[in-house]
């Protein structure tokens, strides 16, 4: 049967799901969800015997409905093969009595992969689909990890270029490095003067710039996003829960039917969505876990039924998760409210006008699925050091805030449903803070000599991504005002 989306805000009007994957938000600023959430209805015992790519067909099929079994297949085969460094694609990694879903076995070493990889080619098939004939240019202000996942995912894609601005000063060595060094005919990466809020402001004005768009299109182009609300984004992430499954079944760790728990370290709501997506498909998972770091939006969100953005930003060593607006939680939202756009409207703009929003006790009644807590630094850092003096096992600081949250949950439920933690992170990403939290003898290096620390402390081999900037050339070196940057735009394109 065939899935239609459906804005979270209203508008009756309905699309497919290549039209969603095209479009990334819908017209009235909702996001776009499925009618309804289809069943897998493929036994488990059928799935523990298929590779990542069959399990991925399974599940993305029953969403993507208007996608070709070949189309799909062909999307899926082009995402999910050697930029990955294990045939697995979506190892787990049984440590501390917990099973550790490693995601970051990609292009880029963290969880942005599992989507990023595929998203391009699901959107240049959609774009066939759909006839349209302008080339996608993919524009994207990044704070770090999303842009060089999505410039990894894009490089060389037939149909595409990607736009990649970020702030000169704010992102970290090894981060830069990641993106100078991006190769790709089609790639182009520029520093900023300004922080990640005028790039992002920028970018956002370039969106909605009639008079660019235009010019765009008459020269052959039109933007798109990479963004994570897209849908193209979404359901390519339910798949390794379904995976993770399939595989503790396989290797006899729980029983087909048996259920499991689900912690997932949290920023946007995306990954974690995902997983109660597969929930609803029918996977037998008990609780989601929902970890924040110590800006802990969802988890006062959980406890009081009051989403409350006014509060200070903390910096923390888990970058990605710092996040004070979770745009994917507005789907959750949608769903609770008994999909009421109306309602989920008005909640929307509480929060974009007044900075909060209060659910119903009646909605609040039906987040029963989830926990959520949350980790201080110092949590985060036990977390890494107890992992490793315990099981050997090397944690990145996204993951540590899941481990530590998955610990105070023991504590709090004594709930030992057998657990799946969304590992979104390799620890060689952020080898600072994670070497930091295992030993004091490494106090000064700098970034590369922490990586063979790690390495040493680890004896994990270091991933290709990480090996292969240390010696590349910077390939980008572009730097430009906030203000210049459609003008970098059009350079790149050839426009005039
Ligand atoms: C993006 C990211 C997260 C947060 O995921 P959401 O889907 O935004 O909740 C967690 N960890 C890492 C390493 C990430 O890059």
């Amino acid at each position: 049967m065939q899935v239609l989306y459906k804005s979270t805000r209203g508008n009756e009007e309905t699309v497919t799901a290549s039209m969603a994957i095209l479009k990334g938000l819908s017209e009235d600023g909702g996001l776009f969800v499925p009618e309804y959430i289809p069943k897998l209805d493929v036994p488990v015992e059928k799935l523990a015997q298929m590779s990542y790519q069959e399990t991925a067909y399974e599940v993305m099929s029953r969403f993507l409905t208007d996608f070709t079994e070949e189309e799909l297949k062909n999307c899926i085969n082009h995402a999910y093969d050697e930029k990955f460094d294990t045939d697995l694609i979506a190892p787990l990694h049984e440590a501390n009595g917990v099973y550790f879903l490693e995601l970051f076995h990609g292009a880029t070493i963290a969880f942005k992969d599992m989507a990023l990889s595929i998203l391009p080619h699901l959107m240049t098939t959609a774009a066939k689909k759909n006839q349209v004939k302008n080339e996608i240019v993919i524009l994207t202000a990044t704070s770090g990890d999303t842009g060089k996942a999505a410039l990894a995912g894009f490089q060389d894609v037939p149909g595409t270029r990607i736009v990649v601005f970020y702030p000169k000063h704010g992102v970290s060595p090894i981060q830069e490095k990641q993106m100078v060094t991006q190769k790709g005919a089609n790639t182009c990466v520029i520093g900023i003067t300004g922080n990640f809020d005028d790039a992002q402001s920028a970018v956002k004005k370039m969106f909605n710039d009639k008079e660019l768009a235009r010019e765009l299109d008459e020269a052959g182009y039109q933007f798109s996003s990479a963004n994570s609300i897209n849908i193209g984004r979404l359901v390519p992430q339910i798949v390794y829960y379904v995976y993770a499954y399939a595989s503790l079944v396989r290797e006899g760790k729980i029983k087909a039917g048996e259920e499991i728990n689900v912690t997932v370290p949290t920023g946007n709501f995306g990954n974690i969505l995902a997983a109660y997506y597969a929930k609803q498909m029918g996977l037998p998972i008990h609780k989601l876990i929902c970890a924040s770091n110590e800006n802990k939006v969802l988890y006062d969100f959980f406890n009081t039924g009051i989403y409350d953005r006014k509060r200070d930003f903390i910096l923390t060593s888990s970058p990605s998760m710092d996040i004070l607006i979770s745009s994917n939680l507005e789907r959750l939202i949608y769903r609770i409210s008994g999909e009421n756009a109306e309602k989920c409207a008005a909640l929307m703009q509480a929060l974009s006008q007044g900075g909060e929003y209060t659910i119903t006790e009646e909605m609040k009644a039906q987040l029963s699925d989830f926990y959520g807590n949350f980790c201080s630094e110092g949590e985060t850092r036990e977390a890494i050091s107890a992992t490793y003096y315990g099981s050997d096992y090397v944690i990145d600081t996204h993951t540590a805030v899941a481990a530590g949250v998955y610990q105070k949950y023991l504590r709090n439920t004594n709930d030992h449903t057998p657990t799946v933690i969304a590992s979104t992170a390799s620890p060689y990403k952020f080898p600072g803070s994670v070497v930091d939290a295992i030993s004091d003898r490494y106090e000064g290096l700098e970034d590369f000599a922490l990586v063979d620390a790690l390495s040493a402390l680890s004896g994990v081999k270091i991933p290709r991504a990480v090996e292969e900037i240390r010696t590349a050339p910077v390939l980008h070196d572009k730097v430009v005002d906030a203000k210049d940057m459609p003008a970098a735009v059009k350079e790149f394109l050839g426009i005039r």
